[in-house]
């Protein structure tokens, strides 16, 4: 079995996918860089150049690594091209349904042994494994937003997920300088479980009049140190996306914890997905 990675390919250049590929290039792993249209992908790509740009003006990147890094990501719009790479990573749409159909499309292309990986924030793994041919090599990447700055990567192992593939998944992670923990496929994962479950209770006690917005935000970037609190990264995430986020946790555990409170379900009715829409727990 040919387990050596050097070839990544990153399925969808958006958000997510543009950061994967810039962490993986920085680290010396040749980037198939896939979207849709040839545009998107080039899209992806220039954004990729800005924040390496940004890192040379800040002395974290030398400009030889710039060049060679910049010159490992190879765009396309052809599925086909992915071919050769050891380690695929998708970064498209939260869709269950599109995911599956893209696992499908890559078993046939790519190598029966190449780690076919998603980084959903929320969907089963087991159930995206169940939609590949061999299952085992199919693996949670979970990665956070911006990718070239957070330390965080949560492997997520679905039912079906191989030791081999949480090595070599292991391996990829220590090269693109993450740090790693390591979580089964259960609703929300490690990091959204508990990161909802603090916001959410921090919107129930804006609703008794625990305190002001502010104030609860305040208590645990004061006094906890988060780099911001649970409100304000509510209304960054956006209402309708945490609303969503709840309701799927609290319909698969049955945990009075993630029921959404009635305060969130009437600001998404409102209108007021927070950062987004100019409005949520801030103005903006
Ligand atoms: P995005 O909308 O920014 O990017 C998605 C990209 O996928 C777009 O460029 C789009 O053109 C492309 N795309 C759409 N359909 C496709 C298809 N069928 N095949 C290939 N490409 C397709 O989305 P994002 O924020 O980067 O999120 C991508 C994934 O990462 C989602 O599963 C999301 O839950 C997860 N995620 C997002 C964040 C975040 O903060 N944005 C954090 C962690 C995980």
């Amino acid at each position: 079995m040919t387990r050596k990675i050097t070839q990544v390919g990153i399925v969808g250049a958006g958000t997510m996918g543009h950061g994967i590929a810039h962490v993986s290039a920085l680290a010396g792993f040749e980037v198939q860089l896939y979207d849709v249209t040839l545009a998107a992908a080039e899209a992806g790509r220039g954004k990729l150049q800005m924040n390496l740009e940004i890192g040379v003006e800040k002395g974290k990147v030398t400009q030889a690594a710039f060049h060679e890094s910049l010159a490992r990501v190879h765009c396309t719009d052809r599925l086909e091209d992915l071919a050769g790479c050891q380690l695929v990573i998708e970064a498209i749409p939260e869709k269950l349904a599109l995911k599956q159909d893209l696992f499908g499309k890559l078993s046939a292309i790519c190598a029966a042994e190449a780690i076919l990986a998603s980084n959903t924030s929320s969907l089963s793994l087991t159930e995206i494994a169940a939609s590949a041919s061999n299952p085992g090599r199919v693996v949670g990447l979970h990665f956070f937003n911006p990718v070239h700055l957070m330390k965080l990567l949560e492997v997520v192992r679905a039912f079906q997920t191989s030791d081999q593939t949480l090595e070599v998944v292991k391996a990829y992670g220590a090269a693109i300088k993450k740090e790693l923990i390591v979580v089964k496929d259960s609703p929300g994962f490690a990091s959204s479980r508990l990161g909802v479950a603090l916001g959410l209770e921090a919107i129930r006690m804006l609703e008794e009049g625990v305190a002001s917005a502010q104030d609860i935000d305040r208590a645990m970037e004061l006094g906890y140190g988060h780099p911001m609190g649970p409100l304000k990264l509510g209304d960054l995430v956006g209402l309708d996306v945490r609303l969503a986020i709840a309701e799927y946790l609290h319909a698969e555990t049955g945990s009075p914890t993630f029921r959404p409170p009635q305060l969130l379900k009437k600001m998404v009715r409102a209108g007021k997905l927070g950062k987004k829409s100019g409005e949520g727990f801030y103005t903006y």
